[in-house]
């Protein structure tokens, strides 16, 4: 009875899918529409995004780096990087950034083909990448509108003090609502607040239920390429809306139809039943070679169990949930605690448990030239996951959006002798 499963599963991801494609289509529509409506519009990133806050204030977030990331995928960033670069932006900036800038500047369309309103404010949570605020003062001389920039401290400790909590909350007291309510037009309702807070709850613990759906064998996701797609609501524009509960419902879903039938993922090149290596991966992924770079794994019939990657716009698989009955404090707690956000120490744990709790055969890095904020120190988190694992790693390198860094040979060639080495261990027993 393989076969129909397999057709039921594809069914229902096909639903999921759906759900998140119409709600990107209808808020990109929104967004274009803005200038018309004067809804405000508020440009933020993933890490420390504070949606629920924003949209509490009837405003729209609009997230420059996952316009990036698209045009990647849609095959437009070569064109922006080379009109950033002929500006004088140099080579070694973050490609995201260059992709953004070569994209304004061509007209700013968005990657779905709709034109992308001028913001109302931008809203910078320095969650431990200088970059972001380097972007950022780009588009403020760009659009020449008001900015907040709060000031997440850095977990050089491994903790968020509670010091540094309060000193959070009271810049989202005194900058940022303020900021919001000339914007707007509006007083902070702190009770619509806690409403979204909620819905924000509901949809992080199905997130949660699915990333953690992958220490099943065979796994029923892959929790890096394809939890790219499973991130992205949560990640961007919907956390704390009717829309991502239901995508997330919908999604958690037909992940445990997968677990029931005990079938992997599907991927793009069919299902990934039959599962013979099990990987932990650290990095961003590449956006222009996506589905070749998946490819490389799906031939080895290899699934990736976790990444670091989907942890990106916040951790939500160690325990955090959006608190409603402390609106400012979790979102405070939030922000102190995305990834980026969180030490060298700390990122070495968190690898360390998903190789181990997710009973992994490998882990790899791809270490991504544009961003100094994943790429500093991996070679030292790959020795020390070694020791702490008894399991070697692999390292490939590649970019995000800047199709000139994806060698496609040197990738498959790294990634196919891991993958015999790993054949080889487990041949000598060890
Ligand atoms: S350097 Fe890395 S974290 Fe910073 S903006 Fe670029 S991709 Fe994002």
């Amino acid at each position: 009875m393989g076969a129909p499963a397999s057709r039921e599963a594809e069914a229902q991801k096909d639903q999921s899918m759906l759900i998140q494609k119409r709600m990107i289509s209808e808020h990109f529509k929104q967004l274009e529409a803005a200038p018309e409506t004067k809804v405000p519009v508020v440009y933020t990133f993933v890490p420390g995004n504070l949606t629920e806050l924003i949209r509490s204030f009837g405003a729209l977030p609009l997230l420059p780096e996952i316009n990036a990331l698209q045009s990647g995928m849609r095959g437009k960033s070569r064109d922006y990087i080379a009109e950033a670069e002929r500006l004088g932006h140099s080579e070694d900036v973050c490609t995201y950034v260059k992709c953004d800038i070569g994209m304004v500047k061509a007209g700013n369309i968005g990657p779905t083909g709709t034109r992308l309103p001028k913001p109302d404010l931008l809203l910078l949570s320095y969650t431990g990448c200088y970059t972001f605020m380097k972007w950022f003062e780009l588009l403020r001389e760009e659009y020449d509108c008001p900015t907040v920039f709060l000031q997440i401290p850095y977990q050089g400790d491994g903790v968020l003090e509670d010091e540094h909590r309060q000193f959070v909350i009271d810049q989202i007291k005194s900058d940022l609502i303020p900021a919001l309510e000339k914007i707007s037009g509006k007083k902070y309702d702190e009770e619509k607040l806690r409403h979204y807070l909620g819905l924000s709850a509901q949809a992080e613990d199905d997130l949660v239920y699915v990333l953690q759906s992958a220490k099943r064998k065979p796994s029923p996701i892959d929790a890096y390429f394809g939890a790219v797609y499973y991130v992205g609501p949560i990640f961007s524009a919907f956390r704390g809306t009717e829309d991502g509960v239901a995508y997330y419902k919908a999604l958690r879903k037909e992940v445990q139809a997968r677990m029931d039938a005990g079938l992997g993922p599907i991927t793009p090149e069919g299902p990934l039943d039959d599962q013979k290596y099990r990987i932990v991966v650290e990095g961003p992924p590449n956006w222009t070679h996506f589905r070749e770079f998946w490819k490389m794994f799906t031939d080895w019939n290899a699934v990736i169990v976790a990444s670091t990657y989907s942890k990106v716009g916040g951790v939500y698989d160690f325990g955090f949930r959006h608190n409603p009955d402390d609106p400012l404090g979790t979102m405070a707690d939030y922000c102190g605690g995305c990834y980026t956000n969180i030490n060298m120490p700390g990122r070495i744990e968190m690898l360390e448990t998903y190789v181990k709790e997710y009973q992994a055969d490998g882990f790899l890095i791809n270490s991504v030239k544009s961003c100094n904020s994943f790429s500093a120190g991996q070679l030292m988190m790959l020795r020390e996951v070694e020791k702490r694992t008894g399991i070697p790693g692999a390292f490939i390198e590649s970019d995000l959006v800047d199709p000139r860094y994806f060698s496609a040979a040197n990738i498959k060639n790294r990634l196919e002798s891991y993958l015999q080495m790993i054949d080889a261990r487990r041949q000598g027993g060890n």
